[in-house]
């Protein structure tokens, strides 16, 4: 098996740890990690315009606008260490930005190559948004915050799967376990799917 450009998506409810394995995965393939997430942050850190933009959206839980969220993920796929593979991390998170990402990659004579689903009961998940609460007291890791999201999950994120399902690119892999066997799970999946790594996951 040789190393090639690989193209992933990370998909997972809030607290399935889909933000860890996805830094895990993408080192081991070799390709820079792209979370909305971490870059709406980043931005609110800093308090850039588009940190104000979206702080009080994220804070509540509620999904930036599409055309927002599509348009920073353009500019991040457009910079040079994205041009040979990537990792997706929470978007797209809609089927509106579904479309967007296919008609932006089809741009580039590109598609995605695999979606990695993290299946994780919504229990394990909530149990484990309320200990990464007390331990990091992020704003929107509150109860009435990881509600809202897991049912932006359930309602919007979810049926993306059905369309990546048919395209035959879905890898669901048990999210439950030590982080080691989970991101174990993932590289073998990804294996199966005839893509290489390039480093010890
Ligand atoms: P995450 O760390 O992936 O859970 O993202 C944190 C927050 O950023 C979400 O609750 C949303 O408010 C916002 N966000 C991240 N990705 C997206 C996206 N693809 N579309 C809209 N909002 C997003």
């Amino acid at each position: 098996m040789t190393a090639r450009p690989v193209r992933l998506l990370i998909v997972g409810p809030q607290g399935s740890g889909k933000g860890t394995q996805g830094v895990r995965i993408a080192e081991a393939f070799g390709i820079p990690v792209i979370s909305t997430g971490d870059v709406f942050r980043a931005n609110v850190a800093e308090g850039t315009d588009l940190g104000r933009q979206v702080k009080s959206i994220i804070d509540a839980g509620h999904l930036v606008p599409d055309e927002l969220t599509s348009a920073v993920v353009r500019d991040r796929l457009a910079q040079p260490d994205a041009e040979d593979g990537f990792l997706l991390d929470g978007y797209p998170r809609n089927l509106a930005q579904v479309l967007h990402l296919d008609e932006y990659l089809e741009g580039r004579d590109e598609q995605l190559d695999a979606v990695i689903v993290l299946a994780v009961p919504r229990e394990e998940s909530i149990a484990r948004l309320h200990k990464r609460a007390a331990e990091q007291g992020r704003a929107d890791d509150t109860d009435e915050v990881i509600a809202a999201r897991l049912s932006i999950y359930e309602n919007e994120t979810a049926p993306i799967l059905g369309v990546y399902g048919t395209r035959g690119i879905v890898a669901e892999v048990d999210g439950v376990g030590s982080l080691d066997e989970v991101a174990g799970r993932i590289v073998d999946a990804l294996e199966a799917r005839g893509f290489a790594r390039s480093a010890a996951a």
